[in-house]
């Protein structure tokens, strides 16, 4: 069997898989790339967080992905029935980028694939991991490439950003339940000729439909909008089961979304996902590091995923190099921990979201601006600003700032 060596092996070319490439590759490392995919492909995760324009500009990609003309993101609005949520990325307490990207992943995930090549990595797509054999922090990979035939790759570390796929989590009996109960999404593009005029009709919309049912509008440039429905499961019973129908039905019992989208042509038959929310037991192990949706996925609310996936294809990049070249590394304080104080915080955000806790803060009266900027700091993915009080005391802030409110409302 043909045998290749590398000093680092990739699993899977999206976003936590290209900044880690590119961050081993500009080390001198010579670092390879397999990825099953042949790209353009599909995957949903499509409203970045200002925080990726850090990566893209550390790891090189970013002059690529400015040329590509994607949507420009420069906030969230927040609607329920007639109350509004804004949020401005310049409006914030942390220092950072104040915008950012609604991309069609295929193509944004193309740039990132195509500009690593050109870097000089080898990127080799249609090519599925089928096994690891660890022998200390060595390994070799058996893989199948896309004339069907199988090879092995010797590697001194593996950067596992396999996303859904989850590679080493799944051969390694990682996976671990999520701590947050399964949900359901039904979403697909719309060609949006009801788009409003002028910067709002651009704007990325989380509309809440009812109590812990939420819908995104995600418009991008060429004039399609990515739309998506999440719920407890239990939504969609009684709904048919036709994914055309059933997306017709829901979308027209919304009285935001109906006038825009519910004769609007389709541009996929809508997918359903559910129960996507899933943890794992470890971040790294003896020759590996889990990057992105390999690690933990929390949910769509606030658009996390690729903040996490470049954050930590960031930091797992440089911990490789460093234990490569025998530096000490304190691979549970300076990556899990870091990874975990970012997750951890997006995690209380979260729960608030489906507690109502986030519905009272956002659409409250008069809210407070120092208060807003800290939150919207947070909404930009700056959590890792220790400064802000609503990173640092996330689990406690967000409760007792939505007790407060729920008081002052009383009392009025
Ligand atoms: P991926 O982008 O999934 O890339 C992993 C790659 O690995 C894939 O190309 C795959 O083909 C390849 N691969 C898999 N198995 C193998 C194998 N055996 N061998 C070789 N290659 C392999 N995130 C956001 O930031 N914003 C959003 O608005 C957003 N919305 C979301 C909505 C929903 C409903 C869901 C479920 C998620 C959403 N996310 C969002 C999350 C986002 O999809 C992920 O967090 C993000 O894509 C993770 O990037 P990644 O690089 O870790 O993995």
């Amino acid at each position: 069997m043909q045998k290749e060596k590398v000093d680092v092996l990739v699993i899977g070319a999206g976003p936590a898989g290209c900044i880690a490439g590119s961050i081993i590759n500009k080390q001198g490392f010579n670092v390879k790339v397999v990825e099953k995919e042949k790209f353009p492909r599909f995957v949903i995760g499509e409203s970045l967080l200002p925080r990726v324009m850090d990566h893209l500009e550390e790891a090189g990609f970013m002059d690529a992905i400015k040329s590509a003309g994607f949507q420009r993101k420069n906030g969230a609005k927040f609607v329920r029935g007639n109350e509004v949520c804004d949020f401005n990325f310049s409006d914030q307490f942390s220092k950072g980028w104040n915008w950012t990207w609604q991309v069609p992943r295929a193509e944004f995930d193309q740039i990132l694939s195509k500009t690593l090549a050109s870097m000089g990595v080898d990127v080799e797509h249609e090519t599925a991991v089928k096994n690891i054999e660890f022998s200390g922090t060595n390994s070799l990979t058996t893989v199948t490439d896309k004339t069907g035939k199988e090879k092995q790759i010797e590697a001194r570390f593996i950067v596992d950003a396999s996303g859904y796929g989850r590679v080493i989590p799944r051969m390694f009996n990682l996976d671990k339940p999520s701590n947050f109960e399964p949900r359901k999404t039904h979403f697909t593009h719309f060609k949006d000729l009801k788009r409003p005029e002028g910067t709002d009709g651009n704007r990325i919309t989380v509309v809440v439909h009812q109590p812990r049912t939420w819908i995104w509008i995600i418009p991008f440039s060429n004039g399609i909008t990515s739309v998506g429905f999440v719920a407890d499961p239990e939504f969609y019973t009684g709904i048919s089961e036709d994914p055309v129908e059933r997306m017709r039905s829901i979308i027209a019992k919304d009285p935001i979304t109906k006038e825009r989208f519910s004769d609007a042509e389709m541009m996929f038959q809508p997918k359903s996902i559910e129960g996507y929310a899933i943890s794992t037991k470890q971040l790294y192990g003896d020759g590996f590091v889990l990057c992105g949706n390999a690690t933990e996925f929390l949910d769509p609310i606030f658009s996390s995923g690729v903040t996490f996936a470049m954050e930590s294809g960031n930091k797992a990049g440089k911990l490789v190099c460093d234990t490569l070249n025998g530096k000490e590394v304190n691979w549970p304080k300076q990556y899990t921990d870091h990874m975990m104080q970012g997750i951890n915080t997006f995690r209380s955000y979260v729960a608030a979201w489906y507690s109502g806790d986030l519905y009272d803060i956002f659409f409250s009266e008069n809210p407070d601006p120092e208060i807003k900027k800290q939150i919207c700091s947070v909404l930009a993915g700056y959590v890792w600003d220790l400064e802000n009080p609503f990173v640092k005391k996330h689990d406690k802030a967000i409760a007792s700032l939505a007790k407060m409110i729920r008081h002052r409302k009383v009392h009025h």
